[in-house]
């Protein structure tokens, strides 16, 4: 199974992907934390991404590409922040067919509450209410014209409430229940 999971910053996204790829054996594949974690490590591609996702900005696709190839399966796993952008989507699209493309959607306001109550426990450095902000622009400007691109084939999920309540509407919508 292969499925991408898209949806606005600090919509919960990453935490349903874990939920989902605990429950059904797949890999989860962040792209961001991937980022995070060799920025932590201070490797070359850690430094350079930084430049860009320290901002709230994307990281160059040829960058962010390449990372994926190198980190994407045969099968089984969740994508969880890629594609963040349409031409991610079209090279995506050339190279596997997807199973499920699910779409977090919440309330902006209620979103900058989470991600504003996540910067103090977690202390992301790109949840400043600045960087937050440019986010959203990004998000708009370069994320949302995926939903077009995948017309027709996206499932949209209520992202509102606890992770659980979150998490048994995709189970519901992906026709299936959980192995567990
Ligand atoms: P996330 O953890 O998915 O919220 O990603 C954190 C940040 O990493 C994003 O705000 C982007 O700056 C960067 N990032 C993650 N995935 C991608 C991607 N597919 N393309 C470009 N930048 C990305």
């Amino acid at each position: 199974m292969k499925i991408v999971i898209l949806g606005p910053p600090g919509t919960g996204k990453g935490t349903q992907a874990k939920i989902i790829s605990e429950k059904f054996s797949l890999k989860h594949i962040s792209t961001g934390e991937i980022f995070r974690s060799e920025y932590e490590r201070k490797t070359k591609l850690g430094i350079e991404a930084h430049k860009y996702w320290g901002y709230g900005n994307l990281v160059p696709d040829d960058v962010t590409l390449g990372l994926v190839k190198t980190n994407l399966p045969k099968d089984n796993y969740i994508l969880d922040g890629f594609p963040r952008n349409v031409y991610q989507a079209k090279e995506l699209d050339k190279v596997v067919s997807l199973d499920y493309i699910l779409n977090i959607e919440s309330d902006k306001k209620i979103i900058i509450e989470r991600l504003l109550k996540r910067a103090k426990i977690e202390g992301r450095k790109d949840d400043t209410p600045e960087i937050i902000e440019n986010r959203f622009k990004v998000y708009e400007r370069e994320t949302k014209p995926i939903l077009k691109y995948y017309d027709g084939k996206v499932l949209n999920i209520d992202g509102h409430g606890k992770p659980q309540d979150v998490y048994k509407r995709v189970v519901k919508i992906l026709g299936k229940t959980n192995k567990n």
